[in-house]
């Protein structure tokens, strides 16, 4: 990263690049020539964008820098699962991870550097929000994580998921922007049919989404239907309540016609009974939907523990007896604290460093 004053070229619209090199005297079509560089390309230096001539670069260096964010730490899990650390241009830090099976591989990046929201279970929870990603810093996690892929597996990234750190609905316009970004062809060209963003679920932006007709998949943190529970285990539902989330998921089907899964964690003590249950393939019901009950990744000594087998057959059991699919995913990376809720950014290299 430059550490100059220079203004980040990639914060330029490929409109703006346009009319800088046209100011310049310059053609129009060397903003596309730079652009694709930039970010189909990825790259971090200007003298490597071979099409272009040398005066140019020059004088691009003199008005412009490229910020990225720099891969400050990467952690191999026994399960193949790489968690990278990443620092961003304030040396704030925020952590994505590389997941392999063997048809996928899927990086699940951040959207928020810590988080605003204070689900009782989760390890980000606990950094509190510090600042929303900009739409190339949620890019680069992917394209670190792309090449990563490669070099490590020797496979392409396959799938992109929003279940970083952070809550991609309370960063909309960015996390949109980046998702323009990976999916134009300028950019990395993946089908949105292979990202996904997951939410607590936030009513008023899921109607939101479905009025801008995105067409990547959704994903609720549901973990119990019943408000009661619910509110205990995310405070955000104090304020929008399942009724509420009901209401914009029926929305969002009517407009979309896409079906949407929840995730869903089972406690002991808290929602592993019949009627937690119960509850769950009612709200199923709603719209078109599948379930992926997650394992709890242990955060700390607290109050959550995982449910007993015989409790998540018990919701197979349900769910799947009134037609609906309910998957069982196993925890990944959990002994580099790369699962679901542990992104806590346990190794602050770069934050001891600033
Ligand atoms: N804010 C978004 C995305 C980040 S969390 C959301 O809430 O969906 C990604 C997923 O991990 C969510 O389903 C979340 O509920 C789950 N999760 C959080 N802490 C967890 C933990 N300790 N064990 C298992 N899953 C957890």
């Amino acid at each position: 990263m430059d550490g100059s004053t220079k203004q980040d070229i990639r914060k330029l619209t490929l409109s703006q690049l346009e009319e800088f090199f046209v100011s310049k005297g310059d053609k129009k079509f060397r903003a596309k020539q730079v652009y694709e560089w930039l970010w189909h390309k990825s790259l971090k230096n200007f003298d490597e964008m071979t099409n272009i001539s040398k005066e140019t670069r020059e004088m691009l260096k003199e008005h412009f820098a490229i910020n990225h964010i720099l891969v400050d730490l990467m952690q191999h899990s026994s399960d193949g699962t790489i968690k990278n650390a990443v620092k961003l241009y304030d040396n704030k830090i925020v952590e994505s991870v590389l997941i392999p099976t063997s048809k996928r591989i899927t990086a699940c990046v951040s959207s928020q550097v810590g988080c605003s929201l204070d689900c009782n279970f989760c390890a980000t929870a606990r950094l509190k929000r510090m600042r929303n990603l900009n739409p190339d810093e949620i890019y680069d996690q992917v394209v670190a994580i792309k090449d990563e892929a490669e070099a490590y597996f020797d496979r392409p990234l396959t799938n992109i998921v929003f279940m970083g750190m952070g809550e991609p609905l309370l960063n909309y316009n960015n996390v949109i922007e980046a998702i323009d970004k990976i999916t134009s062809p300028e950019g990395l060209g993946m089908a949105p049919r292979r990202i996904t963003l997951s939410t607590v679920g936030i009513p008023k932006m899921i109607k939101k989404m479905a009025d801008d007709g995105v067409r990547f998949n959704l994903a609720i943190s549901l973990h119990s239907a019943i408000n009661e529970t619910r509110s205990r285990l995310m405070p955000i539902n104090n304020v929008n309540p399942i009724e509420d989330l009901a209401d914009s998921l029926k929305y969002w089907y009517e407009k979309t016609k896409r079906k949407v899964t929840y995730e869903y964690v089972i406690w002991e003590g808290i929602n592993d009974d019949e009627k937690h249950a119960r509850a769950l393939a009612k709200f199923c019901k709603i719209i078109p939907s599948k379930v992926n009950i997650i394992q709890y990744n242990p955060i700390d000594e607290g109050e959550f523990r995982q449910a007993s087998k015989e409790a998540v057959e018990m919701y197979v059991r349900i769910l799947e007896s009134q037609g609906i699919i309910a998957k069982v995913r196993k925890s990944r990376g959990q002994d580099i604290d790369a699962a679901c809720g542990q992104l806590a950014n346990k190794n602050e290299v770069g934050e001891l460093e600033g």
